[in-house]
Formats: structure tokens, sequence, C-alpha cells
């Protein structure tokens, strides 16, 4: 698989003694939430051994709920640990965090109607953040979400020729809050992609449906010339699908639980 060419280090945590961090704690339910979403987005392969959903703090707007470092399909509610947008851990105890935390802290802090990021390798995905001449774009309603193209993050354009790749410290995390823009998803080249939501339920949703988009498009390409969604239709079905999120959400947490 793609994902296990890349690798995500554990970095140790620096954490600062905050009692605001004690006194204001997350939301039980948003916490529960972030839990499911990792494992829902682990039986839906969109995360393997690596990739991480974060939600944005119900009661700190500039601090962010991300897991430990550790395999998302895992994650309990114990392992979520607080940031703030420096990517700096608040009470992580002593306990690894994740390398690329710098993708969610700069997206919450470009994006303040963000609640929710998703990062993958989602395998589908990657050929898009390396095809030249091919954007990545809505092929289908369910993925209307995604636009008419998405755009890509060349880590080379900050990073030089010579990066392992990871978005390992703020300015890189800027760089790709910036090429995403006010979109829904960017790609990351030959990386994977990030994906956001207005809370932590759409998220999961768009990243499931940005893998199945991915498919959908590189099987149609294969067979002959395309025709996508116009900007109209990417609109009006992202809108329309976007009230079915629960359905999906409940099916696949029952599954994630192993109950069906
Ligand atoms: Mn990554």
């Amino acid at each position: 698989m793609c994902s296990s060419l890349f690798d995500d280090p554990a970095a140790v945590a620096e954490t600062i003694s905050d009692e605001a961090a004690n006194s204001k704690p997350a939301d039980v339910a948003l916490l529960a939430d972030l839990a499911s979403a990792n494992r829902i987005l682990f039986k839906q392969g969109v995360v393997d051994g690596f990739g991480h959903v974060s939600a944005r703090h119900d009661k700190h707007p500039d601090r962010f709920l991300l897991a430990r470092n550790m395999a998302p399909g895992l994650v309990t509610a114990d392992d979520i640990v607080t940031f703030d947008l420096d990517g700096r851990a608040l009470n992580a105890n002593g306990r690894a965090v994740y390398l690329e935390r710098f993708i969610h802290a700069e997206i919450f802090r470009a994006r303040p109607d963000v609640m929710a990021v998703v990062h993958s390798h989602s395998v589908a995905v990657v050929p898009f953040s390396i095809l030249k001449g091919v954007p990545f774009r809505a092929v289908c309603h369910m993925g209307g979400f995604i636009g008419i193209c998405a755009p890509i993050f060349e880590i080379r354009d900050i990073a030089g020729d010579a990066s392992d790749l990871l978005i390992r410290n703020s300015e890189l995390g800027a760089g790709v809050a910036k090429v995403l823009g006010d979109g829904n998803v960017v790609l990351m080249r030959g990386h994977g992609s990030t994906v956001v939501g207005d809370r932590v339920k759409q998220a999961v949703f768009r990243a499931v449906y940005t893998e199945n988009n991915a498919k959908l498009q590189a099987e149609a390409m294969r067979l002959g010339p395309i025709e996508a969604l116009t900007a109209g239709e990417s609109e009006t079905t992202a809108r329309v699908i976007d009230t079915q999120v629960d359905r999906a959400w409940d099916l696949w947490k029952m599954q994630a639980e192993g109950r069906i």
C-alpha cells in the first residue's frame, strides 16, 4: 500500500502546564465521537496504521483535540490530547504525539468554520496528487463537496526537493492550509490528502467519499473520457447529501463497534 511508504515518526510532546485546560475539559460526547471517528475511518479503509482525525475544542476555539501517537483503529477517548494552535500538547503527560499535528493546527487557525479535520494517505486519492493535468474533482453526487478541482499542496515550494514530505512544523502546516483555501479537500503531492468539515461526522463522511470518488474517477478514466459534475451540481449535491450524514455515521459506528 502507498501508505506503507510514508512514516509518521512519533514526536515527544512538549507538555505545558495549563490550569484552564483542566477547568474546562472538552465535552464527553465530543471525545466519544472523535474516538468513534478514528475507528470508523480505519474500518472504512481511509486510515491504516497512519492518518489522524481531529476536532476543535468545544470550549476553547483556539485549541483542538487529537489522539496521541497511535494507530487510529485503536483510539479511545482516554487517548485524546488537547493542543494549541502552535501544535503544543497541553495535557499529553509525556505521551508521544503525531508529528503531523501542524496540519490540523494551521487549518483550525486559518478556517474558523472548520470544526474537524481528517488527514490520511487513503490510497485511491494519492495518484491524483501526482498526476499532471488531471484534476481530482467530483464525479458522482456523493462526492459533490469535492467541487470541480481539489488543489494540490506541493511541499517543494516551501521545503525544497529533499524533504521527507511530512508536515512537521507550523510553516508547512500553514502552507497546506493556504492551498486548501476555502475548499473542503486538499491533496498533498506524493503523500495523501486532508479533508475538513463543520463537525466530526461531516469530516468523516467526506473522508470516506473522497476515497470513493477517487476510485470512481480512476476507474472511469480507464474506460474513456469522463463527464464530471459542474460547479452548480457540486454545490447542490453537497448541500442535499449533507442532510444524510447521520445515516452513514450510525451504520459505520455500529460496524466499527462490531455490533453488525
Ligand atoms: Mn501523513
